[in-house]
């Protein structure tokens, strides 16, 4: 059976979707926090906190768990710098017992979700693996510690562990089932899809003096359906003796915050008002990945490739939600 941290939340369900549908067991460990009950698409269900031990002696005592996808951690860059305290607690702690959860029960198969954050400012774009990691926020620190924290377990008591570093994930369930749902809202596309759909008032760009061709940040926005697909790649890999390692989730394209909104507007039909702010610290100008890699050695290959697709995925679930 395999346990899924975060299986309430955007990137956790989405793959417990996959999961499910591929005839895998999963149990869904979740606190409820982030996470949203309706999500939980496995009949198997503990909610249950990655900070209280107990929860977790718990979930591993009722079930044969034999490997852990592990979602649950908080995930917003401003929010970071804002309350550190609690990322560090919820990502680094909260990992930690479930590392030693999983090592108390002999589980050594681990996907982790990172995070393209652990880079900082690039060197070099697209981005590789090797790339010098210094992260510019707390949220990206977590996830390069944990990494680092993985590796020494893996070393020293033979766990075995892929880390995923998602680009931006984006876009939800194509059938409407799932969506994302953070609280409060901080990532790009849902915020400017609430502004078309009349909850928010406009869509401020953080930041129009970046040395990038338009002055806004550039990304690289890859489907929730295609991550979710990666982890099932990453999961079976290491069943067939994979080790340890790290791949980047991206499809190797970058889009500038305006492309987001222009392809917004395309994809609703809506003129979407914008304002201009300050930097929102934390952010480096570019990410994009190289995901050559995950493709070649995992033989993933990402559905979704044009923003519009992505963005229309997302737009008919949003629109489709009472707030
Ligand atoms: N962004 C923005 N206005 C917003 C939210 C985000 O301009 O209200 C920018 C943000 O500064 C970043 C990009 O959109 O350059 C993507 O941000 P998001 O939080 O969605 O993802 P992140 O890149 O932080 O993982």
């Amino acid at each position: 059976m395999i346990l899924i941290t975060g299986g309430a939340g955007y990137v956790g369900s989405h793959c417990v979707k996959e999961l499910l549908s591929r005839g895998r067991d999963v149990v869904v460990f979740d606190s409820l926090d982030q996470g949203v009950r309706e999500a939980v698409l496995s009949e198997d269900f503990v909610e249950g906190d990655l900070l209280r031990v107990e929860d977790l002696q718990r979930a591993f005592d009722r079930y044969e768990i034999d490997s852990v996808m592990h979602f649950a951690a908080l995930a917003s860059v401003g929010d970071s710098m804002r309350n550190p305290q609690r990322y560090y607690e919820n990502n680094v702690i909260g990992t930690l017992n479930l590392l030693n959860a999983m090592r108390e029960h002999g589980v050594k198969r681990l996907i982790f979700s990172s995070s393209a954050a652990v880079y900082g400012d690039p060197d070099l774009v697209p981005i590789p693996e090797d790339h010098r990691k210094l992260p510019k926020n707390p949220y990206g620190r977590t996830k390069w510690m944990m990494e680092q924290a993985m590796a020494d377990y893996s070393q020293a008591y033979g766990v075995r562990y892929i880390a995923l570093r998602y680009f931006n994930a984006a876009g939800c369930d194509p059938e409407g089932q799932l969506g994302e749902n953070h609280d409060p809202e901080e990532h790009l596309i849902p915020i400017v899809l609430d502004v078309a759909l009349g909850r928010r008032d406009e869509i401020t760009i953080f930041g129009t003096d970046y040395d990038t061709p338009d002055g806004t940040c550039i990304r690289d926005y890859v489907h929730v359906n295609d991550l979710a697909v990666a982890h099932v790649l990453a999961l079976d890999a290491l069943g067939a003796g994979a080790e340890s390692t790290a791949y980047n989730l991206g499809i190797g394209n970058g889009y500038s915050v305006r492309e987001v909104i222009e392809s917004c507007r395309r994809v609703t039909g809506i003129d979407i008002a914008v304002g201009e702010g300050e930097r929102r610290p934390g952010d480096p100008a570019v990410l994009v990945a190289d995901p050559t890699r995950a493709m070649r050695e995992l033989r993933w290959q990402p559905h979704f490739t044009d923003l519009d697709e992505i963005v229309e995925t997302a737009w008919r679930q949003r629109r489709s939600t009472v707030h």
